[in-house]
């Protein structure tokens, strides 16, 4: 699977916590990231993972056309709803564009915990043909 990581500044540290309890499902997949959440998932996990610019330079961006192309299947976003991010409409158009294509994404820790325990289901990781049911 193809997964797309990202956490806003004060979120960071959760998701470097995140990647290292479930380094060994997550080494598995590919993974992908903006830019500064990837350095530190890295450089703190030693995990491969492929990075994009940061999300206020188009990071964001680039991950909505991945999805858009359906070259994602899962999404992991922590998102700071507390803090005014510059790059907002980014962050709005990456959340529709899943809602467009019906792929998984978590926004919290607590539904990002229960994706990715999730993703050894078959009935879960099959999501692309669970949609067409519907
Ligand atoms: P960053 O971008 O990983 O480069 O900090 C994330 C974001 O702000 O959307």
């Amino acid at each position: 699977m193809n997964i797309a990581l990202i956490a806003h500044d004060k979120k960071k540290k959760q998701m470097i916590n995140f990647t290292k309890k479930y380094k060994d499902i997550l080494s598995k997949h590919n993974l992908c990231a903006t830019g500064t959440t990837g350095r530190l998932i890295n450089e703190e996990t030693n995990l491969d993972i492929e990075r994009f610019l940061s999300g206020p330079l188009g990071g964001d961006q680039q991950i909505g056309s991945k999805i858009a192309c359906d070259k994602i299947d899962l999404v992991i976003f922590l998102r700071d709803p507390l803090t005014a991010q510059p790059h907002e409409p980014d962050i709005i158009a990456l959340m529709r564009l899943c809602d467009v294509h019906s792929v998984p994404i978590a926004t919290n820790i607590s539904t990002a915990e229960i994706l990715l325990n999730a993703l050894h289901r078959e009935e879960v990781t099959n999501w692309r043909e669970i949609k067409d049911r519907y």
